[in-house]
């Protein structure tokens, strides 16, 4: 089941105008929410991140929190199993192609679950390959905007290269994945790109901080340059659906020794029980 507008629906279902401003301009800002064990994890750190996408395009936020939360919930005890994504997308509605914003529009409102895949556990032991790139998108890359053509584009170097992702760099530093947030081990030392316009702010980003953080792992948060990230120790790559996975390979060189190194695999364990604690409580 899904929802839009206002109805529950099976997705075979569901129809869009076709002068939606989400299909005419990409016109709307989205979310994605893992939910464990048929919890929404971190669900207000995602609303507060979708209220903060919606300002950046000067949408009015159409539910309150909790209602946010009953249709949430309402989604996850539609659908089967116990690890699933929300997948919420909001756009400007339904209007007369015109690139300014059209008056007393109702958005449009969308939400589906699907099953959580979680990435194969050799992938721990493995890693993944990535490839790097010019960091082309537009300058508010904080917006979860669903205008995603420059990520499709980038995303798709990687599969071309048979890799996971790709990393973005912009003006010698490093900025995100396609999909993801980047960590860096440098000099035994924890590495994060700071938030900025320049990128997408992680909510599996905060929660690697926080643990980092809790746990006297050193770390720092600050710009990382072309060649740190060449040169690094481990690379990780973060997401709602990936979590913490490590990259073992950029641009077809090895990543230090070429296997996720120690840090990963505490962070990996740490994050682990980080979501069992939340789960129980
Ligand atoms: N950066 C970009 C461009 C993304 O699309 C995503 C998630 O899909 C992330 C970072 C990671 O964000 P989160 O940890 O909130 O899923």
């Amino acid at each position: 089941m899904i929802y839009l507008n206002g109805q529950f629906m099976p997705i075979e279902e569901a129809r869009i105008p076709v002068l939606d401003r989400g299909f005419i301009f990409g016109d709307g800002v989205y979310e994605v929410i893992p939910v464990y064990s048929r919890h929404a994890f971190r669900l207000a750190e995602h609303l507060r991140r979708l209220q903060h996408s919606l300002d950046g395009i000067r949408l009015k936020n159409p539910h309150s929190t909790t209602e946010w939360a009953a249709l949430i919930n309402r989604i996850i005890e539609n659908n089967e199993g116990e690890d699933q994504y929300i997948y919420l997308h909001i756009t400007r509605g339904v209007a007369k192609r015109d690139h300014a914003f059209p008056k007393d529009v109702q958005p449009t409102v969308f939400l589906m679950s699907n099953p959580l895949i979680h990435p194969a556990a050799d992938l721990r032991e493995t890693g993944v390959a990535a490839v790097t790139a010019t960091d082309n998108r537009w300058l508010r890359c904080d917006i979860k905007a669903i205008s995603l053509l420059p990520n499709v584009l980038l995303r798709q170097m990687a599969v071309d290269a048979n890799a996971a992702e790709t990393l973005m760099l912009r003006e010698g530093f490093l900025t995100e994945g396609a999909a993801s947030n980047i960590f860096v081990v440098y000099n035994d030392i924890l590495l994060a790109p700071p938030k900025s316009h320049l990128m997408l702010p992680g909510i599996t980003y905060d929660v690697v901080l926080e643990l980092a953080e809790a746990n006297s792992m050193q770390h720092e948060v600050r710009e990382i340059s072309e060649y740190e990230v060449r040169s690094a120790q481990e690379l990780w790559m973060t997401s709602s659906t990936k979590e913490v996975l490590p990259i073992t390979s950029l641009d077809g060189k090895p990543v230090g020794t070429g296997k996720p190194g120690h840090v990963y695999h505490r962070m990996y364990a740490l994050y682990q029980e980080y979501k069992a604690e939340i789960m129980r409580a």
